[in-house]
């Protein structure tokens, strides 16, 4: 049985710096805002090359406070428009909504499954306060023309980079490309904890400040509270936890890339779409993402052969039950996305044998 992710294996391989980090926390007796999350956060800092790193509960809530922290500094209201790609996970639409801010819907490109960028500029009105671009799959979602759309309307540019950590564009990281950034390190993620975890990095001092005190009750000073927070923090086990496998993820990526590339070079089927992507190097490949007008058959085969796959996503977020308000809306590529789309196995500990083993079938099919 070929596993499309395996977090046992995965977790396996720091088995003994884990366990070291943990007994760590234990020992000291000190559980939440102590020292593994501040060295996390500078680390994290320094690996994405933004100035502040606010840990938190999970990428939900780090991207559902970035919109929280510019509504507190009156950069933003309800009621206001932001432009989202259509096909991205729902976390990118329900931090929007939460705010009560309106999400604009914009295709993506069918090749490489990031916003497109020729749509995305009529979509554009008085309303419109930012635009959040999502890394899809792991690969950078920006280039000059859309900074160039960014700075012509004065828009903000929250990144969804909770499936990119690593990946950058002319040597800039993700997390540090826009104004601010939301990152999951939910356990299935590049970087993954041992449960929930997210992070918020950004270069405004400002927005960082409160952003650090909203997630804390919106205190900055114990028992005083400034604003109507929440309580989104990141727990020192799982900032010890990610500090660990913040030193491996490169090495991650970069195998991440050898199995893209061979999927890219090896899978020879004429009933198959594969993902597009401009600069492959810079794509730490979260997902490897196929299309194909035979999906329901090919998951099938494939999980009859003993390889499992997954769908990502089977139902785009304006068709969900909880977004009735957005049923009507006309998005025919995504929902062709949707119904073509299988994730293949990839991950650190996907052996090259294996990943022979799904191409032959691949091919077979
Ligand atoms: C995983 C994910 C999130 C949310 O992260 P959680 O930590 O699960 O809250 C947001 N956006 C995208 C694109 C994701 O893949």
């Amino acid at each position: 049985m070929i596993k499309f992710l395996d977090l046992q294996k995965i977790n396996a391989k720091y088995n003994d710096e884990l366990k070291k980090a943990a007994s760590d926390v234990i020992d000291s007796g000190w559980f939440l805002m102590g020292k593994k999350l501040n060295n996390f956060e500078n680390e994290l800092a320094s690996y994405t090359g933004a100035a502040h790193a606010i840990g938190v509960a999970n990428g939900l809530d780090a991207l559902r406070l970035i919109i929280r922290g510019y509504i507190e500094l009156g950069i933003m209201k309800e009621g206001d428009e932001i432009i989202v790609p259509a096909n991205t996970y729902i976390a990118s639409i329900l931090a929007i909504t939460d705010n009560r801010l309106k999400p604009i819907f914009v295709e993506p490109d069918p090749l490489t499954f990031n916003i497109d960028i020729k749509d995305l500029e009529s979509r554009i009105t008085v309303n419109t306060k930012a635009i959040m671009i999502v890394h899809l799959y792991g690969q950078v979602c920006w280039n000059e023309n859309l900074k160039g759309i960014t700075t012509k309307y004065n828009l903000k540019v929250i990144e969804d980079n909770a499936q990119a950590i690593g990946a950058s564009w002319k040597g800039i990281k993700t997390g540090n490309l826009g104004d601010a950034a939301g990152f999951s390190f939910y356990p299935g993620k590049n970087l993954g904890a041992l449960g929930d975890a997210g992070a918020v990095t950004t270069n405004d001092n400002e927005l960082a400040g409160i952003i650090r005190s909203l997630a804390n009750y919106g205190s900055s000073k114990k028992y005083v509270n400034q604003f109507q927070g929440l309580n989104s923090r990141l727990d020192e086990i799982q900032a010890a936890f990610l500090t660990v496998k913040l030193n491996h993820i490169d090495q991650e990526n970069d195998y991440r890339k050898k199995i893209a590339n061979y999927y890219l070079e090896s899978i020879k089927n004429d009933k198959i779409v594969l993902p597009t992507a401009p600069q492959a190097e810079e794509h730490v490949w979260h997902l490897f993402v196929i299309r194909t007008k035979y999906r329901d058959k090919l998951k099938e085969f494939l999980q009859e052969k003993g390889i499992e796959t997954l769908i990502h996503y089977p139902i785009p977020p304006h068709k969900q039950e909880c977004y009735r308000a957005f049923e009507e809306l006309s998005l025919p590529i995504t929902e062709e996305i949707h119904n073509e789309v299988l994730s293949l196995p990839i991950s650190p500990v996907l052996n090259m044998d294996e990943v022979e083993t799904v191409v032959s079938f691949i091919n077979q099919f």
